[in-house]
C-alpha cells in the first residue's frame, strides 16, 4: 500500500466525523496522477508555498505600508499566524489539519500592494469590482504556472470563502474564516501599539476583561472558545460572549488604526500610485510583461491590467512608479 492511501485509511479511522477526508474530495478541475506519499491537501500546501505569489506576500502590508522596521507583519507574516492558529484549532477538533493549512497558507495570495487601501482603489478602478478573496481563487487558478495551480475543490472554495459574504463547505474553511479574524485583530493591535497609533492603556477596559490584558492572553480565550464550543458540532462558532468582545475590539481598531490614524496618511499616495500604474498600462499595453500581454485579447484590458497591479508587492509598485513618472538622476 502507498503511503498515502496509509495517510488516507488514519485520517478516515482518527478524523472526526465532519471532518473532510482527503480520500473524498471531489477533486481538480483538470485530473491528475495522486501523488504516492503526499494526499491530496497536502500536495496543494505545498503547490501554494511554491508559488511566486506566495514569496511576494513578504512585500505587501498588513497594516503598515512598506514597513522597514523587522517586526511589523507583513501580509507573510500575517499568513503564517493564520495557519498557526487554524492548525491548533483544526488539530484538537479533529478536522483535517493539511487542509486546513492549504487554505490558511492560499486565503491572501490575491492581496493587492498597500493592503485594504489598494484593494478599495482597485475597486473603485474596475468595472467589474474588485475583492481580494476572489483574486486569491484567480491566482491558484489562473495566474501561477501556465494554467494554474489546479487545486483541489474544498481549498478553492475555502480560500474563496474565507472573508466577504460566502459561507466555505467546510468546517476546516470555517476554521480558517475565525483564524484570519483572530490573527488580525490581535496582530493589528499589537503593530499600532508599536508604531504608537494607540497605547496599550487605550484598548477598552471591559473588553481586555473578558479577553485577557494580553497579546497571547487574548489570542487563547478566542481559540479556546471556539474549540470548547465547536467540539463535537456539525459546524465551528464561537460563544456570543467572546465573539461580542472580539467584534467590539474589532470595532475599536477600525476607529482608531484603520480608518483615521497617523498610519493611514500615506494611503491617498499608495492609492494614486496603483491608479496612476493602471492608467499607464491601459494605454501602453506593450509595456505589460509578456506573460500578461498574451492574455490581453482574451480576458480584456481591465482584467489583465488588474492581475498585474494587484499582484505587485508593496515594492515592486512603488519601483515601478518611479521607473514610469520620476526622472532618473543623470550619473555619467
Ligand atoms: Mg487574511
Amino acid at each position: 500500500m502507498e503511503i498515502r492511501e496509509m495517510r488516507e485509511r488514519l485520517e478516515a479511522q482518527t478524523l472526526s466525523p465532519y471532518a473532510t477526508l482527503s480520500k473524498d474530495s471531489k477533486g481538480r478541475a483538470r485530473e491528475e496522477l495522486p501523488c504516492p506519499i503526499r494526499t491530496i491537501f497536502q500536495r496543494d500546501r505545498d503547490r501554494i508555498i511554491h508559488s511566486k505569489a506566495f514569496r511576494r506576500l513578504k512585500h505587501k502590508t498588513q497594516v503598515f505600508i512598506a514597513p522597514e522596521l523587522d517586526h511589523y507583519r507583513t501580509r507573510l507574516t500575517h499568513t503564517l499566524e493564520v495557519s498557526q492558529i487554524a492548525r491548533t484549532i483544526a488539530r484538537a477538533l479533529n478536522l483535517n489539519e493539511d487542509l486546513t493549512e492549504a487554505i490558511a497558507l492560499g486565503h491572501d495570495l490575491g492581496h493587492t500592494p498597500f493592503g485594504h487601501a489598494g484593494e478599495e482603489v482597485l475597486n473603485e478602478i474596475l468595472p467589474m469590482g474588485f475583492r481580494h478573496n476572489e483574486q486569491s481563487l484567480r491566482v491558484v487558478d489562473h495566474l501561477e504556472r501556465d494554467h494554474g495551480l489546479n487545486l483541489s475543490w474544498e481549498v478553492r472554495d475555502g480560500i474563496l470563502n474565507h472573508g466577504g459574504d460566502g459561507c466555505p463547505s467546510t468546517l476546516e474553511g470555517m476554521v480558517v474564516h475565525y483564524s484570519d479574524r483572530i490573527a488580525y485583530i490581535n496582530h493589528d493591535i499589537d503593530d499600532a501599539i508599536r508604531g504608537k497609533v494607540i497605547k496599550e492603556e487605550e484598548l477598552p477596559q471591559h473588553i481586555l476583561a473578558i479577553l485577557g490584558r494580553t497579546h497571547s492572553e487574548r489570542i487563547n480565550t478566542m481559540i479556546q472558545d471556539i474549540i470548547i464550543n465547536s467540539m463535537g458540532k456539525s459546524k465551528v462558532s464561537m460563544s456570543d460572549e467572546i465573539s461580542h468582545a472580539t467584534d467590539a475590539l474589532r470595532n475599536f481598531l477600525f476607529d482608531r488604526v484603520y480608518i483615521d490614524s497617523l498610519a493611514k496618511k500615506e494611503e491617498k499616495k499608495a492609492q494614486n500610485i496603483l491608479r496612476e500604474l493602471y492608467n499607464y498600462f491601459y494605454t501602453h499595453i506593450e509595456a505589460l510583461p509578456q506573460e500578461f500581454k498574451i492574455k490581453v485579447e482574451q480576458e480584456g484590458k481591465d482584467r489583465i491590467i488588474c492581475d498585474y497591479v494587484a499582484g505587485m508587492s508593496d515594492i515592486y509598485a512603488i519601483n515601478q512608479y518611479k521607473e514610469l513618472f520620476i526622472p532618473a538622476p543623470w550619473k555619467v
